[in-house]
């Protein structure tokens, strides 16, 4: 009998701790008759197994094929072992090993939102947890959010101090409950309670109103109009009737946020359906274990001027969610309408976690807050998705999804560990180890001081969390960053990346484009970025792979007016293109009698011209953000003053008549040239014909969506065109299939379909951002796989192009 039977070690690596993967594991051998054990160590999980070949295969398919739903598994190994004596009688679930000598390369899960099985007990009032709004099991509730190290086990996260009730004792001891191991455990019994509360902690009631409980309570006020402070997942957060406009007005000043839109939650899927237009994809996205904010366009029959309007003033799109807590399902479920939600903090500060962090940002203004007794450890904020080109893209990486490690493609194995520090906006940063990388949460725009501040905390927090060491740093190449100067105070030799070759970068792991697999066609196309010699970069085409960047063409460069203010002033832009395009007399004889010219000519024009002359404070940038921004702002778009980065490129996009765009005739895009620089040779993309087009439908009064239209459509072709030149750049005979789209213009759902269409039809083969932003967010990955790369071959960036 025990000639036939084998043993072996089975090594699962990946997102496997915390999100029951050990009780199907036992489920899986129990129901083969499988004996052995498996337990969670600082490598993942490792099962032991003993029965006949046949049964060993069989478990090894099963445990692949049934893993958990929040388990990602990276890679599973499989190895013999001599059959161990005695043999074990049973199979059985392994303590956690603490494992402190070895590195700890497991990934602990990102937090998930409640999952339907959780919801249904919330909602049965002959469940236990009827009503429990912290309710969650192994396969939903706080992660990354409430663990303080790992192994993950109850006295390493934030509950370490509470004790489980019998009955809660005995589900979490029982591997064939949903809820064995499930550390975050709790119901009404045995602690963890959420109370309503005034924000000065002094006693209230609300007599006059009947409620059930607190959370019900809560939505009671929130009818009323109140702003409240609710306690989310990884964060304070504030909330208020999305259809009392008064109330949305309120909670804006007290953010101090005048224009950028809000997200609002939903109590379920019929009810977003009853705002905006929704495809399968996006109901897909919206419903799944992130529970992100989904960018959705708000249905044509919705009421103008309406609701949505002082929620998302000037947009067509939504950024809607559904519960991701048991609060959030309660008091939704009360409302019978959605909410607006946003984080706790003032315009871009870091999210509060701490009442204390609350009650400083918001002395005054909020009276109540939903809270409860669960420390967060950290911030996680809402993580943000569009469906572009019919998939799923995350414009912000967070909750559901950081830390998860990305793969990294074949070929990076042997790189050294490599700390990327990221950008200055949207900020995140990466470790590189192992042959994976890990992603740091959205961290935020590190020119706020709160965020700076919060972003070094992070960064030794995950360091020490995965217990990484770094071999070497990477940074971007801008000299000011914050980011950048942190890196090079702790390691001189910090690698320098170029900006847009880390958003190349960044795209090519997203697409698991392989080490060696040669050069694409990289497109980024953003606000700005530091280019070769110092120049500033923003609307590049470059022959790339992971270690070079060649740039091979541009857009034309154009005075930044102003400097830093010719990004909250879009009209700087539009003045600087018409200047640098007709000069003023010209413009003033052709089109005196546009209101832009009555606009522009009320601006201290001499000044204006002085600086342009003389180049004060007006360097050069060939940037496509600022472009949008020149043209949105002749439109009559975002004209005076920006109240965040791209918003004339998001109203624009917002505009366009998609009739215009599908059905006019090609010839009335608006034209761009594509000339070569002097100097150097390098082709650009001219404007402009683009000008003398778009002034000549001002002068006729041609409708703004039709010109939005006209605008995309036009830069669309331009963008393709360079790509061709750029593709045949390489090798005129045998020209680049691959391109790779990068940048947070491509964040554009209409500029970024028609490019990627046309590529297509081109045949061309398209690479893009899915798991990670295509904006600054992804730059981590990219300076990561840039540093790995250039390590492993040893070299460094080749001479540039432009010689
Ligand atoms: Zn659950
Ligand atoms: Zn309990």
């Amino acid at each position: 009998m025990t000639r036939a039977l084998a043993a072996e070690q089975m090594r699962v690596r990946g997102t496997v701790q915390g999100v029951g993967f050990r009780p199907t594991v036992w489920r899986i051998a129990s129901e083969l008759g499988v004996v052995g054990s498996v337990s969670n160590d600082t490598q993942g999980v490792l099962i032991t197994a003993v029965a006949a070949p046949a049964g060993l295969d069989l478990l090894a398919q099963r445990v692949r094929a049934e893993a958990p739903p929040l388990a990602r598994i990276e890679a599973f190994e499989r190895s013999a072992v001599a059959l161990p004596a005695p043999l074990p009688a049973a199979f059985v679930i392994g303590a956690s090993e603490a494992g402190l000598a070895q590195p700890a390369v497991t990934a602990v899960a990102a937090d998930a939102a409640t999952c339907a099985a959780c919801v249904a007990e919330i909602f049965d009032p002959f469940s236990r947890r009827y009503r429990y709004p912290l309710t969650n099991c192994t396969h939903c509730g706080p992660r990354l959010s409430f663990v303080t190290g790992v192994p993950y086990d109850r006295p390493l996260t934030t509950m370490a101090g509470y004790e489980m009730c019998p009955a809660c004792r005995a589900e979490y001891e029982s591997p064939a409950d949903r809820r064995f191991h499930a550390q975050p455990i709790a119901c009404h019994v045995c602690g963890l309670r959420l109370r309503l509360e005034r924000m000065d902690r002094r006693a209230f009631t609300i007599d006059s109103y009947t409620f059930l409980d607190d959370c019900d309570a809560a939505g009671t006020l929130l009818a009323k109009g109140h702003v409240l402070a609710i306690k989310g997942l990884g964060g304070y957060q504030l909330a208020c009737d999305a259809t009392q406009p008064e109330a949305v007005a309120r909670l804006r000043s007290l953010k101090r946020r005048e224009a950028k839109p809000f997200a609002l939650m939903f109590a379920g899927i019929d009810a977003v359906r009853a705002w905006c237009d929704l495809g399968e994809v996006e109901a897909q996205a919206l419903q799944g274990p992130a529970a992100p904010i989904v960018l959705l366009d708000r249905r044509r029959d919705m009421p103008v001027p309406g609701p949505a309007d002082a929620v998302a003033p000037g947009l067509r799109t939504l950024g809607c969610m559904l519960p991701n807590t048991g609060v959030h399902h309660l008091i939704l479920r009360r409302m019978k309408r959605p909410i607006v939600l946003t984080s706790g903090n003032l315009s871009d500060e870091p999210q509060a976690i701490t009442r204390d962090e609350l009650a400083a940002r918001f002395p005054a203004g909020i009276d109540y807050v939903l809270d409860h007794d669960r420390p967060i450890a950290r911030r996680v904020d809402d993580s943000v998705l569009r469906v572009i080109d019919g998939e799923p893209r995350l414009l912000r990486r967070a909750r559901g999804h950081a830390p998860q490690p990305i793969a990294l493609p074949p070929g990076f194995d042997a790189a050294p560990a490599v700390l990327a520090w990221g950008g200055e906006l949207k900020n995140t940063f990466c470790l590189l180890h192992h042959g994976q990388a890990v992603l740091s949460p959205h961290m935020g725009d590190l020119e706020d001081a709160a965020t700076l501040a919060d972003y070094q905390r992070a960064l030794r927090d995950l360091q020490a969390f995965f217990r990484f060491e770094p071999q070497r740093h990477a940074c971007d190449a801008h000299p000011e960053y914050l980011s950048s100067k942190l890196a090079r105070a702790v390691c001189p030799d910090t690698v320098e990346v170029l900006h847009h070759h880390a958003h190349i970068a960044a795209c090519l792991v997203d697409n698991g484009w392989p080490l060696d697999a040669g050069p694409v066609v990289g497109v980024a196309l953003d606000g700005l970025g530091f280019g070769e010699g110092g120049e500033l970069w923003g609307g590049e085409f470059a022959l790339a792979d992971y270690r070079t960047f060649q740039r091979r063409g541009t857009f034309k460069p154009v005075a930044l007016l102003g400097g830093e203010l010719a990004m909250r002033e879009p009209w700087r832009n539009t003045y600087a293109h018409l200047m640098a395009e007709l000069k003023w007399p010209s413009f003033a004889m052709n089109y005196a009698e546009l209101p832009l010219h009555d606009f522009l000519a009320s601006k201290p024009r001499a000044l204006l011209d002085g600086m342009l002359l003389k180049g004060i404070n007006s360097p050069l940038a060939s940037s496509c953000g600022r472009l949008f921004d020149a043209a949105a702002a002749a439109m009559g778009l975002c004209r005076e003053h920006a109240a965040y980065e791209g918003q004339g490129a998001v109203e624009m996009e917002a505009r366009v008549d998609h009739e215009v765009l599908q059905y006019e005739e090609e010839e009335l895009g608006y034209p761009f040239a594509i000339p070569r620089l002097r100097g150097c040779n390098m082709p650009y993309i001219e404007p402009l014909a683009m000008w003398t087009a778009l002034l000549g439908d001002l002068v006729l009064a041609t409708p703004v969506p039709t010109m939005a239209a006209r605008f995309h459509k036009g830069l669309a072709l331009a963008i393709c065109k360079m790509i061709d030149k750029t593709a045949r750049a390489h090798d005129a005979e045998r020209p680049l299939r691959h391109v790779v789209l990068s940048g947070g213009v491509f964040q554009n759902k209409v500029l970024h379909e028609r490019v990627s269409t046309r590529l297509r039809n081109d045949g061309y083969t398209v690479l893009s951002h899915r798991r990670v932003p295509c904006n600054d967010g992804g730059l981590a990955l990219g300076q990561a796989a840039v540093a790995a790369a250039r390590a492993l071959y040893g070299n460094t960036q080749e001479t540039p192009a432009c010689v």
